[in-house]
């Protein structure tokens, strides 16, 4: 659950930029909500004006909630703006709207708010489009961003994830994203951005994200920052159980800030870094400029730490990506053991690049949000159809941390891609079959049979991963019954185990056995705690024969 920031930016730049009080209020939805709900929460408010934050996540909902406002709102007039807006025809696309602020809105949206009150024709605000005027693209810079929080913002925050900002733009301009595309880098001053970190970190979130589209693109700056953090939670003005994430480039990430990572507290940071691609010639179609062997090698150092989450992302579609470029790209991004890697499917944004070229790299898509792409002229529908088998797999047995051990060891026996893929058709078909998605038993069962099938010359192996990543991901001493052994000595082991290694009181404890004879030994995990980067329970193993021996 997280709480967006922009309708708190446009509140405070109203604030800040207008000429006159308002009386504002600001309604967070989310699109799982009733459409009627939703309309009844804004109608019961009564506004004047209605502002409205568009992406590429809720436009279809807004789609059907706008028309029912405007019937029950006749009087007001509609403000829309957002990165799904930023292109020629969004008037099309929204006519309900009465205006479209195009780019950054703190400071048009208050100056059309005062035209308005004024009476005046805003038909000259950088910014601001008006319905039926021809079409002007001005696009609004505003030097630092506003301070969103208020009392009002801490209220209804309780306890979800929240936003910082402090730098707007990106110093890069990937064809397919927006943030490069017209905007330079601006930052907020170090020490507003310091007094922001600690006010947000004590108003009740557990997980604080930099929305900075390159949080590391001034290396100082990023270290002052994280270097501060740190030595806040240290003395405790931040609170122990919160987490800050950043969005990074891998090779701007340098020795300095894998030192400072490698001395923070466990679960203290995440970081996303984007790979999208290992192809050059893709990579430089997307006019993306990396040094992948250095991602490659820094990220490495972070994850070997096991302090910092960290989370990489993979682009399937792009501009002279083949099939097995891609896939190459997943096994060497798979052999470095992030503790995310996310296999996301283009999109062809409005007013991105990429959009006026899907003619050129023969990109066709779904015209439909979130305009994903289906095929492109070096990858068929067929191929793409392919990653979204494995994407299944990856997503239920590594992302969310349930078998990650077993699939790092199987990778190291055939191509990580090749084990997902089937993995992934396994669940698919076993979903088509029940016609709902798998329980976890039924999951592990699944699995189970079918690397056991494949691969009977590492059976032991593949039960022991297994029970390893069910004991160490799950906080219940139920074992499926794939993964038990009936050994007769269980009782008399889990006593040897109780007595010799004593739990904490109240702590929940699993024991199973694994192996055969001389190799045969007892797993046993306590349910305290997780740890904060891998999400695993630490998982104690000893061998029968010493266990007896003793
Ligand atoms: S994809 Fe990332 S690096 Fe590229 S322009 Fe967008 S925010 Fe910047």
């Amino acid at each position: 659950m997280h709480c967006s920031l922009s309708p708190w930016c446009l509140k405070a730049g109203l604030e800040k930029f207008s000429k006159y009080k308002h009386n504002i209020d600001v309604i967070s939805a989310t699109v799982n909500e009733d459409l009627n709900t939703v309309a009844k929460r804004i109608i019961d408010t009564s506004p004047d004006i209605l502002g409205i934050c568009c992406y590429i996540w809720n436009i279809a909902f807004l789609r059907e909630l706008l028309p029912m406002l405007k019937v029950a709102l006749s009087n007001c007039l509609f403000v829309a703006g957002g990165p799904e807006l930023l292109s020629d025809n969004a008037f099309d696309r929204l006519p309900e709207a009465d205006y479209i602020i195009l780019g950054e809105g703190e400071v048009p949206f208050a100056k059309l708010v005062d035209a308005l009150i004024e009476g005046k024709t805003p038909d000259n605000i950088d910014g601001v489009m008006v319905k039926g005027a021809s079409h002007v693209d001005t696009y609004y810079h505003y030097d630092i961003p506003v301070m969103p929080y208020d009392e009002s913002y801490f209220k209804q925050l309780k306890g979800r994830i929240s936003y910082i900002e402090s730098s707007r733009g990106c110093p890069f301009s990937c064809t397919f994203c927006l943030s490069g595309r017209r905007e330079k880098v601006r930052y907020l001053p170090m020490e507003d951005t310091k007094k922001r970190i600690l006010m947000l970190a004590n108003g009740g979130s557990k997980t604080i994200k930099f929305v900075d589209r390159t949080f590391n693109a001034n290396k100082k700056r990023a270290k002052e920052i994280i270097s501060f953090i740190m030595d806040k939670h240290k003395n405790g003005e931040i609170p122990q159980d919160i987490c800050f994430h950043f969005e990074m480039a891998g090779d701007l990430i340098d020795d300095g800030i894998v030192e400072l990572f490698s001395q923070s507290p466990e679960g203290l940071f995440q970081i996303e870094v984007g790979i999208q691609s290992l192809n050059e010639a893709t990579l430089e179609a997307i006019q993306r400029k990396t040094d992948v062997e250095k991602i490659k090698t820094q990220l490495e150092k972070i994850i070997s730490l096991d302090t910092v989450r960290v989370h990489v992302d993979l682009i399937a579609g792009l501009p002279l990506e083949t099939l097995d470029s891609f896939i190459d790209a997943f096994n060497k991004v798979f052999a470095i053991k992030p503790h995310i890697l996310q296999l996301g499917f283009l999109k062809i944004l409005y007013g991105s690049k990429m959009r006026s070229q899907t003619e050129e790299f023969g990109i066709i898509y779904n015209e439909q949000p979130p305009y994903e792409v289906i095929s492109t002229k070096h990858m068929s529908k067929k191929d793409m159809l392919i990653l979204k088998r494995a994407e299944r797999a990856l997503e239920l047995l590594y992302n969310r941390r349930r078998f990650v051990n077993t699939m790092q060891l199987l990778a190291g026996k055939m191509p990580a891609f090749d084990l997902f893929l089937a993995l992934g058709d396994v669940i698919l078909a076993k979903e088509k079959e029940k016609n709902s998605p798998l329980s976890l038993e039924e999951l592990t069962e699944a699995v189970y049979s079918y690397l056991i099938d494949k691969m009977p010359e590492y059976a032991t192996e593949i039960k022991s991963a297994m029970l390893y990543d069910r004991l160490s991901s799950t906080a219940t001493s139920f074992i499926p019954h794939c993964l038990r052994s009936e050994s007769h000595l269980y009782n008399k082991l889990k006593d040897i185990i109780n007595k010799k290694y004593p739990k904490e009181k109240n702590i929940h404890r699993a024991i199973a056995v694994t192996g055969n004879d001389d190799k045969a030994k007892v797993f046993w995990a306590d349910y305290s705690n997780k740890h904060p980067v891998t999400e695993h329970y630490k998982v104690n193993c000893v061998y029968v024969k010493e266990l007896l021996t003793d």
